[in-house]
């Protein structure tokens, strides 16, 4: 039974590792295989794969319409998951959940699920935001994420058991199912092209969520949004934008010498074209860096050429970094620019700061606990600091 435990134990520890393929890494040929090699009859793999999303199966012996025999052969052969949360923190009065996954061997990435009531015309969502990378090359400055460098890029297998892990801690908590996926945790997904592309196949394919709820995050790796324009997935592309102007955007964004701002928002109109889809710009507002009217003005210059919509995030606090949110009174003149030239803007809240959920900022805060050897890999973990709330 999956379920959560203390601090730093695996939620799934049977499942955490060992020799067994895991079920999400298995091709549909592979899998009908071992079934029919089972006794079973070919519908069985349809039903398998299936019953595997439904966010209260956490196991094998859980999924009931499979035969007793068959659900303890399949837990002998194969492991249920590549990823187990290994920690738990909730905010937002119980509406945001942050899990720190713990993948094949010793590395975690964080991921968040989040419920949004019905707002208007706009139902209930419940949106998980995945991480691609453990760590990211790209290295913003104002991120904790960019401070760990990159250890490695997740596999497919680990994205998408990001998401079914966060669809059955969402149910654990009454909240749920998943309606929205977003590739916006630690990493950058299009430099992960294949895992990216991979993970998406399989939440469109066997997930069942539509490509236009899912979004897709990127700082400007300018190859990987063309060639993401020709897959014939049409998911939301959200442009970490930041500045304006490419000197700024060369500090905040160090991928922009190599892709500077001009040909990053040609392939993003190229990728809105291509797709039909309206592009989303995201800015971290940060105090007295990019809270300017210079910087809001380019920002509504390229929004209008691209007819985006914008996403202002104030920059949540990390440690070590003199940054944070700009002063309420320079951040409502900073919008009244973007609203006044017609932008459509939303200020997205920093759902999750109480739990540390700007990117990276858990795992930064479990982190110190852990030394990192000089093979990559980090010592046991101890648990979380006092007053973390941990829950199951
Ligand atoms: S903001 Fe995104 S692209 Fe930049 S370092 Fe963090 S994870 Fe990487």
């Amino acid at each position: 039974m999956t379920r959560a435990t203390a601090a730093g134990a695996p939620v799934d520890p049977g499942h955490a590792g060992g020799a067994r393929p895991a079920l999400s890494t298995i091709g549909e040929r592979d899998l009908a295989g071992l079934l029919r090699e089972l006794g079973q009859p070919s519908w069985r793999a349809r039903q398998l794969r299936e019953a595997t999303w439904h966010p209260y199966v956490g196991g094998f012996e859980e999924i009931r319409q499979l035969p007793g025999g068959l659900r303890v052969e399949l837990d002998h052969r194969l492991r249920f998951s590549k990823a187990a949360v290994t920690s738990e923190r909730v905010a937002d009065a119980g509406q945001t959940l942050k899990l720190l996954c713990a993948l094949d061997g010793p590395q975690t990435v964080e991921t968040v699920a989040m419920e949004s009531p019905a707002r208007g015309a706009s139902g209930r969502r419940a949106t998980v935001c995945v991480s691609t990378q453990v760590g990211c090359a790209v290295g913003c400055p104002f991120c904790a994420t960019g401070r760990m460098g990159l250890r490695r890029s997740c596999t497919p297998a680990e994205v998408v058991d990001q998401v079914r892990l966060a669809g059955q801690a969402l149910f654990r908590h009454a909240l749920g199912p998943v309606t929205h996926v977003v590739y916006m945790g630690m990493g950058e997904p299009l430099a992960a092209y294949e895992t990216t592309l991979a993970s998406l196949r399989v939440l469109v394919a066997a997930g069942g969520i539509s490509p236009r709820r899912i979004t897709v995050s990127t700082s400007g790796v300018v190859p990987g949004i063309r060639r993401l324009s020709t897959e014939g997935l049409p998911v939301t592309l959200a442009v970490s934008l930041h500045a304006a102007s490419d000197e700024l955007r060369n500090r905040l964004v160090p991928l922009n010498r190599a892709h500077p701002l001009d040909g990053l928002v040609a392939a993003a109109g190229a990728y809105a074209r291509a797709t039909g889809r309206r592009l989303s710009l995201e800015w971290c507002l940060i105090g007295g860096v990019n809270d300017g009217l210079d910087q809001a003005a380019g920002l509504v210059a390229i929004a209008r050429r691209l007819g985006a919509h914008v996403n202002v995030i104030p920059m949540n606090r990390i440690v070590g970094s003199p940054w944070g949110p700009p002063a309420a009174a320079v951040g409502r003149a900073f919008m009244r620019h973007l609203t006044g030239a017609g932008v459509t803007v939303t200020v997205r809240d920093t759902r999750g700061g109480e739990a540390e959920a700007a990117c990276g900022q858990l795992r930064a805060a479990l982190e110190p606990r852990r030394q990192l050897r000089p093979d990559g890999t980090l010592t046991p973990q101890r648990p979380v600091r006092r007053g973390a709330s941990i829950r199951g």
